[in-house]
């Protein structure tokens, strides 16, 4: 999820460690650590510096070990999925005599820790990654081969793991690793150095050749000498500027988020879907035991992922559940009652308004929960329970993978809850289970949607307004997309419940108010198409997203069919995020910083 450098070679090693994880700060981060070696030095002591927050404290503990003479070493900065961001939790993690670097999340550390603690291995920190040094060393305890070790270390761990791992068993060899998370290899400019890196930025200027290692693809340095386990692998160049690498060649930070939700997605619901159930580490079923109602409480796109998610607690967990906006919860003296259980939403987990809102709550003795992407956070302190998002840093201020990240956490919720209350039957859940493992597919950013939406961007740049409506959960997401196109766009737009134009706002349809309807095929499809009808009867410029083509709309843009309305939501709530990008881009606006918004809103 955050970031991995790796060296082994003649230059300083601390220094392309530091500058390294430097380039990869833009990821963000909540901790970060090198562990490094001369491998030369007969005792091969490896020294491990680690620190929280900046990488200027780690910069501070490593001011000694600069000026040594180590020649290999490993980095990294830690977004935390599991275990808090302590300095403990931080990368490398240790065992008895190996030490490792990783990103992702193991899905089985929990079965492989137990294992490995009856055999006697003591565990320090509360993170999944630890197992895989253990594991490694229990092979080699066994075998006296760190190569076969790794090998079968690898073939027992399941989930997303990119991993560098060095070990005093050999001290001329860095083992690596990719699967999910990226890695690259590079062959220095010098002979016998090789370079690691999570993304290119780090190499840039400093590496030869490289190879963006495949899924499945590991191998080790040897002296500096790479060597694959397999031949899945192609060797291919650098790009030549930084800020390029930094968006993975994007235009901008915004247009890299949407692209990344597809697999950041993967992440969120990675280890939480189990034995054909859901699973939380961070909460048990008694969290819904004695309460009847759910209140959510969030502002702007979390707001939206919280509408939508009321939708699912009452449809699937069937409790009943009602949304706030957190900065009008505060002041109405609202009525809390115990038997409800508060969720709050926020990418940062330093809203004010919603702080505030959760620790109404709080004081009024009411269960609370955070959904967030930031452990360690105001909110995740404060609530009792936390259910982190794992969208990795949010750069764009317009917020795409974190509402993406909360709907699809917030969906799952609603199963754990309706599992544990048993208002689901075995075939309904697993329906849904089935359309949750789809979500990624849903995602996809496909080039004849991208296209149609820069194509359509070109007749959206007037008008006196744009609507989008849509139905059910199909609702939210219009709110939605009406909150992405007034923020980088600055253009008016409203979202609507579709079936709610006819009591008023239907006086506004002419042909330059622009609709925007989503119509998907899995829910009330015959109610929005007569609600769109009306539209269309009062000459309004309609535009349909839909899988199914509209005789009425003017302008179309087409999804692919999927059997699941989440699965048609996400798609749209690409759709519609791809269109607001390319409205702002062609009217020269700031993508990513649009004016008069900050990226985490920490006043009231
Ligand atoms: N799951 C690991 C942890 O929580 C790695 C997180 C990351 O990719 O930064 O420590």
């Amino acid at each position: 999820m955050c970031g991995i450098v790796g060296y082994v070679g003649k230059k300083n090693t601390v220094e392309f460690l530091l500058n390294g994880l430097k380039e990869l700060e833009y990821r963000g981060y909540d901790s970060a650590g090198i562990a490094v070696l001369n491998e030369k030095n007969s005792d091969s002591n490896i020294e491990v510096y680690k620190a929280l927050g900046k990488l200027v404290n780690l910069e501070e503990k490593t001011s000694e070990a600069i000026k040594n003479d180590f020649n290999l070493g490993i980095g990294h900065t830690r977004w935390a999925t599991h275990g808090k961001p302590t300095e403990l939790n931080a990368h490398p993690h240790l065992g008895e005599y190996s030490y490792v670097v990783h990103n992702g999340i193991i899905e089985n550390y929990k079965e492989l820790k137990d294992e490995l603690m009856q055999k006697g291995h003591k565990f320090v920190s509360q993170t999944d990654t630890e197992v895989i040094v253990h594991l490694f060393e229990n092979f080699n305890n066994q075998l006296n081969d760190p190569t076969i070790a790794f090998k079968k270390t690898i073939e027992n761990l399941e989930g997303a793991f990119s991993i560098l791992l060095i070990s005093k068993a050999d001290p001329s060899k860095i083992f690596f690793f990719k699967h999910g998370s990226p890695l690259i290899v590079a062959k220095g400019k010098d002979e016998g150095e090789a370079l690691f890196a999570s993304s290119d930025a780090p190499l840039i200027g400093l590496a030869g050749d490289v190879v963006y290692l495949e899924d499945g693809v590991g191998g080790v340095v040897t002296n500096g000498e790479i060597e694959f386990f397999s031949d899945d692998y192609k060797w291919s160049t650098l790009p030549a500027s930084k800020q390029y690498a930094q968006k993975d060649g994007y235009r901008f930070f915004m247009e890299k988020e949407i692209h990344e939700q597809s697999t950041v997605v993967v992440d969120t619901m990675m280890g939480r879907i189990k034995d054909n159930a859901i699973n939380f580490d961070e909460i048990d079923e008694s969290i819904i035991e004695g309460i009847n109602e759910i209140k959510i409480c969030a502002c702007g796109t979390s707001y939206h992922a919280g509408l939508t998610a009321s939708y699912l607690f009452e449809r699937l967990s069937k409790v009943k559940c009602n949304v706030e906006i957190a900065s009008e919860f505060r002041y109405k003296e609202p009525l809390l009652t115990k038997d409800t259980l508060f969720i709050v939403i926020s990418q940062s987990g330093e809203t004010a308004d919603t702080l505030e809102a959760l620790k109404m709550a709080k004081e009024a003795g009411l269960k609370t929960l955070v959904v967030c992407n930031v452990d360690n956070s105001s909110m995740t302190r404060t609530a009792d329970f936390s259910i982190l998002t794992r969208a990795g840093i949010e750069k764009g201020v317009a917020s795409t993978k974190a509402f993406t990240t909360q709907t699809v956490v917030l969906w799952m919720l609603a199963l754990y809850f309706a599992k544990a209350k048993n208002t689901i039957s075995e075939n309904k859940m697993q329906e849904e289970l089935h359309a949750l493992r789809e979500v990624p597919k849903s995602l996809v950013v496909y080039d004849f949607i991208h296209e149609k939406c820069k194509r359509l961007s070109k007749r959206y740049l007037h008008g006196h307004g744009f609507f989008f409506i849509g139905r059910d959960v199909f609702y939210p997401l219009a709110l939605e997309g009406a909150l992405k196109l007034k923020e980088i766009s600055y253009l008016h737009a409203e979202g609507y419940p579709a079936g709610e134009m006819k009591h008023g706002p239907i006086a506004l349809a002419d042909p330059e108010l622009f609709t925007i309807a989503l119509m998907p095929e899995n829910l009330l499809y015959d109610k929005i198409k007569s609600n769109v009808e009306e539209l269309s009867a009062r000459d309004s410029t309609i535009c349909t997203i839909s899988p199914i083509p509209f005789e009425l709309s003017d302008d179309y843009i087409r999804t692919n069919k999927f059997d699941h309305y989440m699965l048609e939501f996400f798609e749209m709530l690409v759709a519609v995020q791809l269109l607001s990008m390319e409205i702002s881009v062609r009217l020269g606006n700031d993508v990513d910083m649009p004016r008069n918004l900050a990226k985490s809103v920490t006043v009231e």
